[in-house]
Parts: C-alpha cells; structure tokens; sequence
C-alpha cells in the first residue's frame, strides 16, 4: 500500500509537461505503482485542457498555411521503434530506457562499504540517478539546497519523516534535514532527483559529495 505522493503542484507540472525531465521521470515511475496519482492527473491534465478552451484564439498569421505546407514536404518517414523486451524483475517500462534494462542488471558503483550509485543524467542543476544501501546503510544527515525527490524502487528505509517502501515518493526541500537508514532484509534500492546540491553535516561528506555529483 503506497503511502507517501506528489502533490498537486508536482502531478500538474507532469500533467502539462512543464516538469524537468527528470522529475517528470520519478513522477511517471511513482505512477506506475500508484493508480490514484494517475487518476488525479489525468483530472489535472482536464482541469489544464478545460483552461485551454477559455483562451481566446490568436489570428494566424498568413504564411503560416504555406510554413506548414512546406514543412510537410521535409517529414521523414515514422519508424516505429522496437518493441523493448518485457522486464524480468518488474522494473517500471517508464524507467527502463534510463538504466539500460531491468534493475537486477545496473552496474552499480561503490561510494562506500555500505552505499552504491549509478549517475542518470544532469541537466544544469537537476541531476537523476540511483543509490542502493545494504541494510542499515546511514546515508548521513543532510539538508537541502532545492528539491529532493527520492521513490523507493525495492527495500525500504526510515527517515524522522516516516517509512517508504516500494512505489513510495519522498520529497524533501530547503531546512528540511534528515538522515535515511536503510530497513533490514534487503538492499533499498531509490531512484533520486537533486534539483540543487545536498548540504551534508559530516566534513568527509561535504569533500566527497562533490566528487559523486551529489
Ligand atoms: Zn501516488
């Protein structure tokens, strides 16, 4: 049972496309666990769409009917891609394009005894990317210098705020410090949006995180 979701303002930046890619992601990949932020965001997606018809239309401008015209002449034929192989460990089919597969196949790279990591991608400021703690990993106290979005993709951990487990959406902003500690049994798996640096308390992880691009 998914107990932790994006807000409104979050499911509507999804909804409208106006969402960073990689927060579109980690949205796309919750609503893959979670039928009801897809049915609030398909109400969403109305709400927006109904807002749209009230805009007064805008006169075209004369040559826009040749534009087209000729931009039509230049369309390549569509080439529907292959159809990817279903995945063997249920990984979400939104995610599977980023990690190149199913989860059970990620390369992952060590940061310590305890925690590992695959950078996604980074667009400016907004990095995306996947870390796996063994249980009881401590992945150290720290505050935040924009939007941390964490979805738990197997396992679970704790934090003071409460409990995720898989499907679960964390979202933590500004003074908001925490300290998550993986649960026992197995390793938890997250996907991660930074859309600003992590402002760790311990020195070794303020000189490390910049190495890792946290
Ligand atoms: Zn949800």
């Amino acid at each position: 049972m998914i107990q932790h979701h994006p807000d409104d303002a979050l499911l509507l930046g999804y909804a409208s496309g106006t969402a960073d890619e990689a927060v579109s992601l980690i949205i796309a990949t919750h609503m893959s666990y979670c039928s009801l932020c897809r049915l609030r965001s398909r109400e969403l997606e109305a709400i927006g769409g109904a807002l749209l018809e009230d805009i007064l239309p805008a006169p075209l401008a004369r040559t826009a009917r040749d534009n087209v015209l000729a931009k039509l002449d230049n369309v390549q034929p569509y080439e529907r891609p292959a159809r990817p192989a279903p995945s063997r460990d249920s990984t979400p089919a939104v995610l599977r394009p980023y990690i190149g597969g199913d989860l059970a196949r990620v390369r992952w790279r060590r940061i310590g005894p305890s925690l590992s990591y695959v950078p996604l991608f980074r667009r400016g400021a907004v990095a995306a990317r996947l870390l796996r703690g063994v249980p009881g990993a401590d992945s150290g106290l720290h505050g935040h210098r924009g939007l941390e979005l964490t979805l738990v993709l197997q396992g679970g951990y704790t934090d003071v705020t409460g409990s995720y487990s898989p499907g679960d959406l964390q979202v933590m902003e500004g003074d908001a410090r925490h300290n998550p500690v993986a649960d026992p049994g197995e390793d938890c798996i997250n996907l991660a949006v930074t859309t600003g640096r992590l402002a760790f308390d311990s020195l070794i992880q303020k000189i490390a995180a910049p190495l890792f691009g946290f």
